[in-house]
């Protein structure tokens, strides 16, 4: 398994804007296991990126084939240009982490979930092959942004990961970089999807076509990774899928990331019924079940 890189420790001079549109071609396409292909993707422009480890997130626009990517990367308006015209024209955009960045190399590596053709990036990444194009849109450096989620106080002592097959490269990427303990909690359709990850955590692998799910498992385990205390937190409103705390305290800390209704009660549960402190507890729904992620 790849490592992640973290940041680049090179100086450079800070690029005008905080996130810039990056033309990239397929380099290689390596399936992982039953739903996991990992897609690298390379080009000269990376070095401008600014790579932050973790589960830093980046956002792929799904041009048409036939467009000039390296002409729209290059355009100040590119932005107002991928949105001319009516919404249900606009090329798709879709969210994904940077499973690793080699800076050196100029690639990233994107590890996709494939769900079938209902979805333009599946779809994408299905067919994916060498000298495909794609634009990334992500950081760049000397600016202070918020892609990544994961931060743990930092006398977190007790550290709680859930994540679904979407999430799973997000959490190996944390869980390789870990220098503490954690406990993971890992739900993926197929046996073949349980790739290794290194690190110092202990996971739980859940699958799916076994009947194992994460919301049983997790919650029944709960006891003895999270702390209770009477509960007092409001539960978060039907369609609020994603928080993630400015300044989280405390020794305890949870990630939650993965399908919004799995999330969202996992968040319930811990906040509450039984009473952590939501300043504690990260949950993000990195997809909708039945709904297409909005551009
Ligand atoms: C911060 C962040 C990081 C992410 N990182 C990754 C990543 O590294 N790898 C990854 O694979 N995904 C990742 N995702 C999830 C990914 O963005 C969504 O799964 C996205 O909906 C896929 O786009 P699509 O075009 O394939 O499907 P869409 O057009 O968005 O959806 C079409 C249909 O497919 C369904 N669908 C979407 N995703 C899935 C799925 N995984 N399984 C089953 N049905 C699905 C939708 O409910 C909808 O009905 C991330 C999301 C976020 C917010």
């Amino acid at each position: 398994m790849t490592t992640t890189v973290r940041a680049t420790t090179r100086t450079r001079r800070p690029a005008a804007e905080p996130y810039r549109p990056f033309a990239l071609r397929v380099s290689r396409v390596h399936r992982l296991s039953t739903t996991f292909v990992r897609v690298t993707l390379a080009g000269p422009a990376l070095a401008e990126f600014a790579g932050h480890g973790l589960d830093q997130r980046v956002n792929l626009l799904l041009l048409p084939a036939t467009a000039d990517h390296e002409a729209f990367a290059a355009r100040p308006d590119w932005l107002a240009a991928w949105r001319s015209g009516p919404p249900a024209s606009w090329a798709p955009l879709r969210v994904y982490t940077v499973r690793a960045f080699r800076p050196a190399a100029l690639e990233v590596d994107i590890d996709f979930t494939l769900h079938g053709d209902s979805g333009p990036a599946s779809r994408w990444a299905t067919a994916a092959r060498p000298g495909d194009r794609v634009v990334m849109i992500g950081a760049t450096h000397g600016h202070r942004v918020t892609d990544v989620a994961w931060r743990p106080p930092a006398g977190a002592t007790r550290l709680l990961l859930a994540a679904d097959e979407t999430a799973l490269p997000a959490a190996a990427a944390i869980l390789e970089g870990l220098d503490r303990p954690a406990r993971a909690f890992l739900e993926v359709p197929h046996p073949d999807d349980r790739l290794p990850i290194g690190g110092p955590a202990t996971i739980t692998w859940l699958v799916r076509s076994a009947g194992e799910r994460l919301e049983p498992v997790l919650r029944a385990h709960l006891d003895a990774v999270a702390p209770t205390a009477p509960p007092t937190a409001v539960a978060p409103a039907e369609d609020d899928i994603w928080d993630v705390p400015e300044h989280p305290t405390g020794s305890f800390y949870a990630w939650l990331a993965g399908e919004s209704g799995t999330v969202v009660a996992l968040r319930r549960h811990l906040v509450g019924e039984r009473g952590v402190d939501r300043a504690s507890v990260a949950f993000m729904g990195y997809w909708k079940r039945g709904r297409a992620q909005p551009n």
